[in-house]
């Protein structure tokens, strides 16, 4: 039995997978195990902003195994206070929890913002206002806020769910305010949904909002955060901060961690016994947060993500205009994408077979959230094998 068959057997079928074992990585190439090399332009979803095989990450962590990986919060450990001194610092925000994972970072700012109306008036069913096409998580309190009614007809009663609002629809929002409304989450670049930037006027008018209801604002940037919008924050580039943030994904480049983070705020609203985490900030996912801040430091790797993203953009852009299946490009710098007029499937295997991974966000778009240290050559070669697959695509289509 082969390696394939062998995993249909043994997992749950949550993925219709593609039929490849990634096996080893190196820069921005990775290999699967018949020894095929593949550019990366989908960084494990958004994920592996270092690439793989970077030193300083390697040396950072080999050396935290040797010394301690786990210690429960019990306890303090050295590396967690690092990483959360240095995740405050890019965030400008006051407190942070480190969680597992991205939908338990939404739990937790889920449950600021609940405690914290709780605190004001005990005797409420608090509700969230949530955005439309939004993507915040699979575990039940972050499927309530994502507005994909699919996604969670079989697992939630109606009553729990989020009230949806139109993303880049102020009125929309403000008119679904009630007295029983205790936060607004939103997503600053939707990525899940189909790469859709927020409008400035848009954050700024929900920030504005919140502050005159005292409604907690949580910004989730599991997934636009960590530099790939050109700022460490894309929240940064509106001239807000949300009360509260939601970060994970590129935030440990592999290693499992999430975190949420406060504003001053909030920072009082959870109180010992109201959230627990068993593995959450241990040493080695701290010391891989830690190492993650330096190395973006000492690499420059966010003003790299300018100086490379609007390359990508302008290639993008060019690709956009010569192809007829393409509708629009969307997204900035290293998180964008190419809404087509046709499935992407078909195209995005396509790649696969000719040594490009490439993701989807939606049937229509393909997303390009590469590893941040790709370069313009990398950008170049992503180009022409996503070219010369649609114009093979493009002549199957008219058949
Ligand atoms: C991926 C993602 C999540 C969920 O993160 P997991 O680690 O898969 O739980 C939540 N919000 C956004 C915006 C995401 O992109």
């Amino acid at each position: 039995m082969d390696q394939l068959q062998q995993a249909e057997q043994v997992m749950l079928k949550t993925y219709n997978r593609f039929p490849v074992v990634l096996d080893r990585g190196e820069g921005v190439f990775l290999y699967d195990t018949d020894g095929k090399k593949y550019l990366d332009f989908g960084a494990g979803i958004a994920v592996c902003a270092l690439g793989y095989g970077n030193e300083a990450y390697k040396n950072a962590l080999k050396d935290q195994i040797d010394r301690l990986t786990h210690t429960s919060n019990l306890y303090y450990n050295a590396p967690a206070i690092e990483a959360a001194q240095k995740l405050l610092d890019a965030s400008g925000l006051d407190k942070v929890f480190f969680t597992n994972s991205g939908t338990e970072a939404v739990e937790g700012a889920l449950k600021v913002a609940l405690k914290y109306a709780y605190n004001k008036d005990p005797n409420k069913d608090y509700q969230f206002i949530a955005m439309k096409q939004s993507f915040h998580g699979r575990s039940l309190g972050s499927l309530s806020v994502t507005g994909n009614p699919h996604y969670q007809e079989a697992f939630l009663r109606k009553d729990f769910c989020a009230v949806l609002a139109d993303y880049n629809d102020l009125s929309d929002v403000e008119a679904k305010i009630t007295d029983t409304t205790c936060g607004i989450i939103l997503e600053t670049i939707q990525g899940e949904g189909g790469i859709h930037p927020a409008e400035p006027e848009f954050i700024r008018g929900i920030r504005k909002l919140c502050d005159e209801h005292d409604i907690v604002m949580i910004l989730d940037e599991i997934q636009c955060g960590m530099g790939r919008s050109g700022t460490m924050f894309a929240y940064e580039q509106y001239g807000v901060k949300p009360d509260v943030l939601t970060c994970a994904k590129a935030l440990g480049c592999g290693v499992p961690v999430g975190a949420f983070v406060t504003a001053e705020k909030c920072s009082s609203a959870l109180v010992p016994g109201d959230h627990g985490t068993t593995y959450g900030g241990n040493p080695l996912a701290a010391a891989a947060v830690s190492a993650v801040f330096d190395i973006y430091r000492e690499q420059h790797l966010v003003e790299h993500v300018r100086e490379v993203g609007a390359y990508l953009t302008e290639k993008l852009e060019e690709l956009a205009q010569a192809s007829p299946l393409i509708k629009e490009r969307r997204g900035i710098h290293l998180i964008q994408g190419l809404e087509f007029t046709i499935p992407v499937a078909p195209l995005i295997r396509k790649c696969l077979e000719h040594g490009l991974i490439l993701i989807s966000a939606g049937t229509n778009v393909i997303r390009f959230v590469p590893p941040l240290v790709i370069t313009k050559e990398d950008v170049d070669s992503m180009i022409r094998i996503l070219e010369c697959c649609l114009k093979e695509e493009a002549i199957e289509n008219k058949k």
